[in-house]
């Protein structure tokens, strides 16, 4: 299988070309029509020469996706479903901010760490998806808006799809520079978020990156009994160790660091939970700030319940008056919510078979 062109550096084109006896400008030249121009074939690429040409058709493709499905919801919302080149379907999100264009990306095919709430790990992890097949899905949302010439652009990425992104740290570290280079897109790193699920030593890796991207944490528990429950992951990573890296994150960083927190009704949504994620985040509470996540039922798991409205405002209120910064997400937001962090293949495939 050959590699998307997408998937390399302005740095690690350069020295391609340069290893294939080119001259280094050209790299600029090809970025321009990549990134600039957006072309959809090496052939409009019109300033090369001809025996280059060759040698990119040769070594590389283009886009890596074919689009199977898109779906667009009346808030904006738009989903997409792509075939990669071995045949398995990734999904990415478009959704319609105050700010601007947001992407969530995929980026692993399915997951494992497998927390016990999440449609995505019911599928264990096939493989990581390549820098190129990242970068190709950002571009696809691109081109879907350069066809209609309104000028958007997308302008802000979340790292929330299918996959743990830091389990393909360095495939997502490509893609995140890719995208952040003032000649590719030039999406600034505060606008870029990666959610993690914890894993301590990447957390501690991405602290030490030059890029300052933003870094969110699927917390979803104050405490280790209720985590391990709902998260295997914190057997291997419990709260003290993560907390740690959090520490040194934010020392490092000195940004502000936010804690996903998935709203179950009678699991984590009690008020003695709000006390205790207080406690837990009471020497960062300049540095951080909690998302409550209204829960979006996975057929699958039908342990779970979304928690009540009356008892997440009461949860936030209790934060509040430990001077946590929260944030509810709105009812209107679940349909993107439901689109973003836990697409849900099945119901997509479905889609598909009607679609075709
Ligand atoms: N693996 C990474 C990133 C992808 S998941 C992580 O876990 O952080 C992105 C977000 O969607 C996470 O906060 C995840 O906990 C959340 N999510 C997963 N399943 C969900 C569900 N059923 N309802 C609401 N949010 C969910
Ligand atoms: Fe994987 Fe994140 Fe889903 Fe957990 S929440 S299974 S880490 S995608």
């Amino acid at each position: 299988m050959k590699p998307s062109i997408y998937g390399l550096t302005q740095t690690e084109l350069t020295d391609w070309l340069v290893n294939q006896g080119e001259k280094k400008f050209r790299a600029t030249q090809i970025w321009d029509w990549l990134y600039q121009k957006r072309v959809l074939n090496f052939s409009e690429m019109k300033n090369l020469s001809k025996s280059l040409l060759e040698k990119l058709e040769e070594n590389f493709i283009l886009n890596p996706l074919k689009e199977i499905v898109v779906q667009e919801s009346a808030d904006g919302t738009v989903k997409y479903l792509f075939e990669l080149e071995d045949k398995h379907m990734i999904e990415t999100v478009l959704m319609r901010q105050k700010y601007g264009l947001s992407v969530c990306v995929t980026t692993q095919i399915g997951c494992n760490i497998g927390c016990s709430f999440c449609a995505s790990g019911l599928l264990k992890k096939q493989r990581n998806l390549t820098a190129g097949e990242i970068v190709a899905q950002i571009m696809q949302v691109q081109h879907y808006f350069d066809e209609r010439n309104e000028g958007e652009r997308v302008s802000h990425i979340v790292v929330m799809g299918i996959g743990e992104p830091f389990d393909n740290y360095h495939n997502v570290m490509s893609f995140l520079t890719i995208m952040n280079d003032s000649k590719g897109l030039n999406i600034g790193a505060r606008h870029m978020t990666v959610s993690t699920s914890g894993l301590v030593p990447k957390i501690k890796q991405f602290a030490k990156e030059p890029m300052q991207v933003n870094l969110a944490i699927s917390l979803h528990a104050p405490n280790n009994d209720v985590r391990t429950k709902m998260m295997v992951i914190n057997k291997a990573y419990p709260l003290e160790r993560l907390m740690d890296a959090v520490d040194f994150y934010l020392a490092e960083t000195n940004r502000r660091i936010t804690f996903e927190y998935i709203m179950l009704s009678g699991v984590n949504d009690l008020p003695e939970h709000a006390e205790q994620l207080a406690e837990l985040l009471k020497n960062k509470k300049k540095l951080s700030y909690v998302n409550l996540i209204p829960y979006n039922s996975v057929s699958e798991h039908d342990t779970y319940q979304r928690s009540t409205k009356k008892d997440i405002i009461a949860f936030y209120e209790i934060l509040k008056k430990n001077g946590i910064n929260a944030v509810m997400r709105q009812e209107f937001g679940t349909d993107i919510d439901a689109a973003c962090g836990q697409l849900r293949s099945k119901q997509m495939k479905n889609k598909t078979k009607k679609a075709i």
